[in-house]
């Protein structure tokens, strides 16, 4: 890994003296990110180069040559996602299908297996379904809350079991720590989607798991301005073979894309708290609505994870979901008549999104077994204030 000029490279914690400060807020406001020791400058510069001046043929100042294979904004993000997740690692990408594209071909192979969760992300069932199987890469789609039914489908090609948890739209949960074992048993690796979670609630490779995956447009940035993807993993070989094939196959964040990222990061552990207080306000009122008759949400004493939820995650998150008593056509109303819930495929940004699954991020499942309700409405829970989105969707749900 290259010495980013002016920007100390190190281990995880932020030294200052002899100290070291290891607090969530305090790495991803400072991990990777310390001031410029010739400016002072305290915000990593967007470092908008594609090559750097060699002093004499092979004399690289600080290690970089191309930005492809390394850029010293992209390398500062690549190094506070690593401590954020506990891993020795990052690797930032252009998109989160980016990111996992580069992760499956550099773990599998024609003729290996791959298990990923009956509910997958669409764009991960597409990837694995549409791109994966054509050169030879078989998969199989198991509930992951089961634990037994992954450990069932385990064959002797299998080399990677595809975690998520919680799982879109309907937030189930599956065991990590007992994945992990699952996995290892059999020599699998264990990969983690933790988009939903975040690695602020979830920390996937504490607790077994061999690599994190990120679609960073989502919480990470948290804005809804930059599409970016992630991988975090703690085994330093492992590491770097996923570098080699980011920089062959070249599918990295630019600089911009990644300052952007960065910049969000700083407030991701108070944004999450404030995702999570008002996703529980929002809960309670569903609850008591009597047009609503059913609500997705960990963080429900009778949801069937919960318990697996409490352990792993330190809180339940900003996404819900929950079914409209009133059908299908009620559904798509309650999308249509919100006002501070915004109409819109995504998630993960400051601003309340709602959004119809099976008509919209969900509607290539149709008629397969990830087909979701026709009645569901998912939440993307904002940073507004609480009392407006409980009042907006009180209103929006008055029929
Ligand atoms: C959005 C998303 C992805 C894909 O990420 P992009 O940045 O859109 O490419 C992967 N997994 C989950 C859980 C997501 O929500």
């Amino acid at each position: 890994m290259p010495e980013r000029r002016g920007h100390r490279v190190g281990d995880h914690g932020v030294s200052v003296s002899a100290m070291t400060f290891d607090g969530f807020e305090t790495l991803a406001i400072h991990a990777g990110q310390e001031a410029d020791t010739e400016t002072g400058a305290v915000v990593v510069p967007i470092y908008q180069t594609s090559t750097y001046a060699q002093d004499g043929v092979g004399g690289l100042r600080s290690g970089y040559e191309y930005s492809r294979t390394a850029n010293p904004t992209r390398g500062a993000l690549e190094e506070c996602l690593a401590a954020l997740e506990s891993g020795i690692r990052g690797l930032a990408f252009a998109s989160g299908m980016a990111a996992e594209d580069t992760l499956l071909r550099t773990v599998a192979k024609p003729g290996d297996h791959v298990i990923i969760p009956s509910d997958a992300y669409g764009g991960t069932f597409r990837l694995f379904s549409k791109v994966l199987d054509r050169w030879g890469v078989q998969w199989e789609a198991v509930p992951q809350s089961d634990t037994e039914a992954v450990r069932r489908a385990v064959r002797p090609e299998t080399v990677a079991i595809w975690a998520e948890t919680p799982t879109n739209p309907l937030l189930t949960i599956s065991d990590i720590e007992a994945l992990a074992g699952v996995a290892h048993n059999s020599g699998a690796l264990l990969v983690v989607d933790n988009t939903f979670a975040s690695p602020y609630l979830q920390r996937p490779l504490t607790l077994g798991a061999d690599v994190v995956v990120h679609s960073t447009t989502k919480y990470l940035g948290g804005h809804s301005d930059v599409v970016g993807g992630a991988l975090v993993v703690s085994d330093p070989e492992l590491g770097d073979r996923l570098a080699f094939h980011q920089n062959t196959m070249g599918a990295v964040a630019g600089p911009f894309d990644a300052w952007l990222t960065l910049r969000g990061i700083k407030t991701l552990g108070v944004r999450m708290d404030r995702h999570c207080a008002n996703a529980e306000l929002i809960v309670a009122a569903l609850q008591r609505h009597p047009a609503v008759s059913e609500v997705y949400y960990p963080g429900l004493a009778e949801h069937p994870g919960h318990k697996t939820a409490g352990r792993q995650m330190r809180a339940f998150g900003g996404m819900i979901s929950f079914r409209v008593r009133g059908g299908e056509e009620a559904a798509l109303k309650v999308c249509e008549r919100s006002r501070v819930f915004t109409l819109g495929e995504s998630l993960g940004g400051v601003e309340s999104l709602i959004e119809h699954p099976g008509r919209m991020t969900h509607a290539s499942a149709a008629g397969s077994p990830l087909e979701v309700p026709a009645d569901l409405v998912r939440l993307s829970v904002g940073i507004e204030s609480g009392d407006d989105l409980v009042a907006d969707l009180a209103e929006a749900l008055e029929q």
